[in-house]
């Protein structure tokens, strides 16, 4: 079907016009026992399950426009051509972590790739108070290999040059990012919405003009420092999660950019969860333990992060960084260490600022959150949105200032 021009998928249509590819046939069966569900919850795509006799499967495809806002606002079909590379490259650099791929077809902008079940997005399991064993070292983890294996730390020059001009196609959804995240929650931009109890708090931001130039020194870093291709939508709503494993969707936003916004669109978010407790407890301080739980879950982000990220320095060096011939094979192995640091200090000063302005626009932008959206009274919603707007001020504004994880987490405690 890919010598077909564009056309958006419905359920009642789909195995009329998918029934002939081998890939989706192997692993669902005959298209006549097929039944189709739309499930897209998402802001800008479609998404459908397919069961059959033999199986299930994802198709995912891409609209020419976004789905939250509809038709008024334009959006590139090939998002999905990188959604689609960017899973290639993140399965090879972290085997299991992104969903198998089937099927891909650029034409369709649609990719088919494995059913997670009964994973359920993150997000929701952080509402309901629920657990997951590993939750953070698997993240830590997929940040630090992804990270650093599509880096100069490890990729030869010319592969990495590809990749950079690849995803450097991939303008309108950085474009989003770039208005989205940096700049409209600092003034009255168009599309951004906020809880009404905010606005004295919303006034003072627009007005604090450290904040304003930290925001820009953040967005400066996004848009000039290609230091490795993220993810870059990695929130807890591209977090599928079992009470066994953890895997990581949704990758259409990839660019090359600063380590530290992966991780701290990240950490992020499971700071707001943190906040939006009081609005999803059973009884008022019964998800004080769950509070304690996520801050964990942080806390293991960054600690696996580093000691993962620590471990391929020593082991993957094989870019044109920090080469070998300059530090071990002349026996000054430290320099090679003071380096790591080094690099390791300015990933954590990034992740923070990153973190600060991601929790502003999940309050202030178009893109919500719905551990906050869901808390219908007003007052209670305004109020835990009000404690992760002072926590982000104080980590963008401050980030250059903050010794480690432990701090970070106390500051968010004593925020109520
Ligand atoms: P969008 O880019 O529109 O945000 P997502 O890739 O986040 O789309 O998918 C939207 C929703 O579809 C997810 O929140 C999840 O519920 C479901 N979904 C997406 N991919 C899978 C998958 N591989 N397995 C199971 N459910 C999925
Ligand atoms: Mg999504
Ligand atoms: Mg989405
Ligand atoms: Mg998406």
């Amino acid at each position: 079907m890919s010598d077909e021009s564009y056309e958006a998928l419905r359920p009642d249509t789909l195995a009329e016009r998918l029934g002939a590819i081998d890939a989706i046939r192997k692993r669902v069966g005959d298209p006549a026992s097929w039944q189709v569900r739309e499930v897209g919850d998402g802001n800008l795509n479609l998404v459908f399950i397919i069961d059959g006799a033999a199986g299930s499967v994802i198709v995912k495809q891409a609209l020419p426009y976004v789905r939250l806002v509809g038709e008024a606002w334009p959006l590139p079909l090939r998002r999905a051509f990188f959604e689609y590379n960017a899973l290639v490259r993140q399965a090879a650099r972290d085997p299991g972590a992104v969903p198998e791929l089937f099927h891909f077809d650029e034409a369709q902008a649609m990719v088919v790739m494995e059913f997670l079940s009964p994973h359920v997005i993150l997000r929701k399991s952080l509402m309901e108070g629920r657990r997951h064993p590993d939750l953070g070292a698997v993240l830590g983890r997929f940040c630090a290999r992804t990270l650093f294996r599509g880096s100069d730390l490890s990729m030869k020059t010319a592969q990495r040059k590809a990749d950079l001009a690849l995803f450097a196609g991939n303008v309108e959804l950085c474009d989003i990012t770039e208005n989205l995240v940096f700049s409209d929650p600092y003034f009255a931009a168009e599309m951004n919405h906020h809880t009404p109890g905010l606005d004295p708090i919303v006034a003072r931001l627009r007005a604090d003009i450290d904040l304003k130039i930290a925001a820009q020194h953040m967005k400066a870093a996004f848009a000039n420092n290609a230091e490795t291709l993220l993810h870059g939508d990695l929130h807890t709503g591209s977090v599928m999660v079992s009470d066994s494993e953890t895997r990581v969707i949704d990758p259409e936003f990839a660019t090359y950019g600063p380590m530290g916004f992966d991780i701290g669109m990240l950490i992020a978010n499971f700071l707001m969860a943190y906040y939006a407790q009081p609005g999803h407890a059973e009884a008022p301080g019964a998800r004080a333990d769950y509070q304690e739980w996520i801050l964990s879950v942080v806390d293991e982000i960054w600690a696996t992060f580093s000691d993962e990220f620590t471990r391929l320095w020593r082991s993957e060096r094989t870019g044109i960084l920090y080469q070998a011939s300059l530090f071990e094979d002349q026996g000054h192995g430290f320099g090679a260490e003071q380096a790591r640091i080094e690099r390791l200090a300015a990933i954590w000063r990034d992740t923070l600022g990153f973190c600060g302005i991601e929790m502003h626009r999940r309050t202030l932008s178009l893109a919500h959150i719905a551990e906050y959206d869901q808390i219908a009274d007003e007052a209670s919603r305004a109020a835990c949105e009000a404690r992760g707007l002072v926590l982000g001020r104080a980590l963008a504004v401050g980030r250059a200032n903050f010794n480690g994880m432990a701090e970070v987490l106390g500051l968010a405690r004593q925020i109520n």
